[in-house]
């Protein structure tokens, strides 16, 4: 059975259930966490969007570099 990680709402810690549907009681605080469809749903949302700035972040970087070499090699030509 596949283990997913949330976070308990109550101490904003980390915790390990399984991917399941149910309810889960927190180890450190003793609240009940209910996973339900949005829940799963919302996980996967926030996983996505996580790569997603990743991607945007390295295309960003990738931008930056080009114009620096770029720049650099006008002001060669220049000279
Ligand atoms: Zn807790």
């Amino acid at each position: 059975m596949n283990k997913i990680i949330v976070k308990c709402k109550a101490c904003k810690k980390d915790m390990k259930i399984l991917n399941k549907k149910g309810k889960y009681r927190c180890p450190y605080c003793k609240e009940v966490y209910k996973l339900n469809s949005f829940n799963k749903f919302t996980l996967k949302i926030g996983r996505i969007s996580k790569d997603f700035i990743k991607t945007l972040v390295d295309i960003k970087n990738t931008f930056k570099y080009r114009v620096n070499v770029a720049k650099y090699h006008f002001k060669n030509r220049k000279r």
